[in-house]
């Protein structure tokens, strides 16, 4: 383990334009429960509630979803963590190529990575569209509305039904997001991906498109992925724990 926090560090070291990749995992030491570990969201609530089709078809889960949102308030407050603020540092000591995550909690963007080098495959969360006007409004104030006693909200402007903009299953992912992250990972001379199972494609392929354009691979997650085999480092454990003493390697030997 302390290998392979070496091994990291100095891929770092040896990089220029570095690709962060991050999914779940990363925010759980911020208090976000993640999909699929034991106590995660799928285990509390139930996944065909989140396709497009069930949501504009049916009040029921439009409630549903709301009332959810409503209890994720947590999302809103939720603090940065040591991963998000390694990944602002490699920003900061201009390693940083771009982000491309899978979460949707902003973290990122709070922990000091520029809005323009975050790519968000699922959306932001911190916003709700409309699927009429498509007109976007934050999610506070639609919340406030639920709070008041509006099961469902619906569009000030339009009255069409309102949705949190974030991808459903069933919905298509941000076509030029997607295709600018896949331009980057093929660009990039290190990918790192972080708190991530790998198995929700398309964003999943992203790794081996970076790996086939001559990048080096890193993985570091709690769990085995599907792509541990294929990589240069992979480190099993706590993102926060692992990439504190990862980036306390590369500042030892930044100033050595
Ligand atoms: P996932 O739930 O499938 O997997 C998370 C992975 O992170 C697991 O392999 C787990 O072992 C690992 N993990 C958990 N805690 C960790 C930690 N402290 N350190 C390192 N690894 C840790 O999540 P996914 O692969 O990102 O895909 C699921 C989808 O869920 C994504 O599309 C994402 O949009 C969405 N999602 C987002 C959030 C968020 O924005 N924070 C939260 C839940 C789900
Ligand atoms: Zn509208």
């Amino acid at each position: 383990m302390i290998e392979d926090v070496g091994r990291l560090a100095q891929l770092i070291i040896e990089s220029k334009k570095i690709v962060v990749f991050t999914g779940a995992g990363i925010s759980t030491e911020s208090g976000i429960p993640d999909f699929r570990s034991p106590g995660g969201v799928w285990s509390r609530y139930d996944p065909e509630d989140f396709t497009i089709q069930k949501f504009l078809s049916s009040q029921e889960t439009r409630e549903n979803i709301w009332k959810m949102s409503v209890e994720a308030g947590l999302l809103i407050e939720a603090k940065p963590n040591p991963t998000h603020y390694a990944t602002a540092e490699l920003h900061r000591l201009g390693k940083l190529d771009c982000v491309v995550t899978q979460n949707i909690d902003n973290l990122h963007q709070k922990a000091g990575v520029p809005e323009d080098k975050v790519f968000e495959l699922h959306g932001n969360m911190q916003w709700v569209v409309c699927t009429g006007c498509r007109k976007r409004f934050p999610l506070p104030e639609v919340l406030q509305k639920v709070k008041e006693g509006m099961a469902v909200p619906h569009c000030p402007d339009c009255q069409s039904i309102l949705k949190p903009d974030v991808v459903f299953f069933g919905e298509a992912l941000p076509q030029e997001t997607l295709t600018e992250a896949i331009r980057r990972a093929q660009s990039c001379d290190l990918f790192i991906v972080i708190g991530s199972t790998l198995v929700v494609y398309p964003a999943a392929y992203m790794p081996a498109y970076a790996r086939k354009a001559g990048a080096r691979l890193a993985i570091v997650n709690l769990t085995p992925t599907s792509l541990d085999h294929h990589t240069t480092v992979v480190i099993h454990g706590k993102a926060g724990e692992i990439m504190t003493r990862v980036m306390e390697k590369v500042r030892q030997v930044g100033q050595e």
